[in-house]
């Protein structure tokens, strides 16, 4: 299928500056990309030069039913929030609150520009189910962890699910949930079968500060230490979640090419657990990523937003700090890169059409040219500019509605989970 979006203004992290261009979108991916009036065919979408194509968001961490859990923990520490807030209620919960509760939250993705996800949580089988359906891009993992029993269980679940499942839009990965969570022993198992099978693995890290004092390892041993031998650092590539608590003297470990850390900056600052080194990160060579973390502690699944926290806490300390550019980077094709997607996360032919259009026409734009759309974006824009949301090529999300779930339903069915839990 060929669709056409004339005259509006491209722009993605490899790029100087935006270029009012044509745009031409065949079978999910771009296959030319001209100045604007170089294009005759007939016209889909006219950006009438007051519109911006730029790549979608890529929310590397998170766990999308959660938003079924928004507001049930607040004010409190993130083990108690854990251990009496959200635990007891996600036992509860069944496949099928599990479908509800990810259509919910891709509901609320797409609408805040969110083309592809990570996902740490049960059931893959009906979260995958709900990517597919609605045309959504996404890496899920299924949480492993328990005693030693319960986490060799759960890992040959998740592989069995990863060695079968096949789909141009979803992948699989595994997903030991922390080392606080997951024994010793068993974490080398995870990791060695990660190895064995070419799987890349989703891991908490670091989160916050006394993490790693409850941490099942070997008496004094370091995080890095303990990343190498359970074998976790030599994983195809392996995603580490928050990374608030790394010290210093270990920056230079972590800039490896099969490592991301994903930066969680409201999920962070809200449960109390800090704020990360993240520039300092990026000085050292570290690959990022960001993330929202799941909706009950956020309490929003928006990475325009997540992005600007994650200048802005950088800047504190100095203006100079999250350049633009990588800034999107970090919140498109970084993060598509560390969840396995190739050619994704730029506006470039050749390269999946996952993108959103952004309504430029609105007072907070006034003076914005091809040089500085950039710098609009990044701080006087928001989601709410957001008029299309399109991945591998469909057009998901338009002018408020959705073209690929009815939001009414969704809504209806995840009420029905949320009084079952409350
Ligand atoms: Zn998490």
């Amino acid at each position: 299928m060929i669709k056409i979006y004339k005259n509006v203004y491209v722009w993605d992290s490899s790029r100087k500056t935006a270029t009012l261009s044509d745009v031409k979108v065949k079978d999910g991916k771009f296959e030319t990309i001209t100045r604007a009036g170089n294009m005759s065919a007939k016209c889909a979408f006219d950006g009438k030069c007051h519109t911006a194509l730029i790549p979608g968001f890529v929310n590397a961490h998170g766990h999308s039913p959660m938003g079924l859990l928004r507001g049930f923990g607040e004010d409190v520490p993130l083990m108690e929030w854990l251990q009496e807030r959200i635990w007891p209620r996600e036992d509860k919960m069944d496949g099928e609150d599990m479908y509800n509760g990810t259509r919910l939250a891709i509901a609320e993705m797409l609408a805040t520009g969110t083309t592809c996800f990570a996902d740490m949580y049960f059931y893959l089988d009906q979260i995958s189910r709900a990517c597919e359906e609605i045309g959504m891009r996404a890496n899920l993992s299924r949480g492993i962890m328990g005693n030693a029993e319960q986490v060799m269980a759960k890992l040959a679940k998740n592989l069995d699910f990863a060695l079968h499942y096949k789909s141009d839009l979803v992948k699989i990965s595994l997903g030991p949930h922390s080392p606080y969570t997951v024994p010793f022993e068993e974490m080398k198992e995870v990791a060695r079968t990660a190895k064995e099978h070419g799987i890349a693995l989703q891991l908490h890290w670091l989160e916050t500060e006394n993490e790693w004092d409850i941490a099942l390892h070997p008496e004094g041993m370091a995080p890095e230490e303990y990343l190498a031998e359970t074998g976790l650092a030599s994983a195809l590539h392996l995603l580490l979640a928050h990374g608030v608590h790394i010290k210093e003297s270990a920056y230079k470990f972590y800039a490896r090419d099969n490592f991301t850390i994903v930066h969680n900056p409201k999920s962070n600052l809200k449960l109390g657990s800090g704020i990360a080194p993240v520039q300092a990160f990026l000085e050292n060579g570290i690959s990022l990523a960001i993330g929202t973390d799941g909706a009950s502690s956020n309490n929003r699944l928006d990475m325009w937003e997540e992005l600007r926290f994650a200048a802005l806490l950088q800047k504190r300390l100095t203006p100079t700090a999250m350049p633009i550019a990588k800034l999107f980077e970090m919140a498109s094709e970084g993060g598509a890169g560390a969840l396995g997607f190739e050619k994704l996360g730029r506006i470039e032919e050749g390269y999946n059409a996952d993108f959103i259009l952004v309504d430029l026409d609105k007072p907070h734009y006034l003076g914005v040219t091809e040089e500085n759309l950039p710098e609009f974006l990044a701080y006087a824009g928001s989601s709410a500019d957001i008029r299309a949301t399109v991945v591998a090529g469909e057009t998901l999300y338009q002018d408020g509605a959705f073209t690929t779930l009815d939001i009414e339903r969704v809504k209806a069915r995840a009420m029905e989970t949320r009084k079952k839990i409350s």
